[in-house]
């Protein structure tokens, strides 16, 4: 007896979604709280980490 089922699990597609942010983008430290700075893309533990990161970006122009 030969069973010939083929159960067609409709899974969906996993799509490779962005990872769940899990550590700051500057000093990669794990964030604690559900509390984090989403800013041009990318996860800052606060935003001191946020804006030293902008200015890690951006070159010393003047204003
Ligand atoms: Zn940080």
């Amino acid at each position: 007896m030969a069973e010939t089922e083929n159960k067609t699990e409709t899974k969906p597609p996993v799509k490779p979604e962005a990872a769940k942010p899990t550590n700051c983008a500057k000093c990669n430290k794990q964030f604690k709280n559900k509390l984090w700075y989403y800013k041009n893309g990318k996860y800052y533990c606060t935003k001191a980490c946020w804006r030293a990161s902008l200015k890690a970006q951006k070159p010393a122009a003047a204003a």
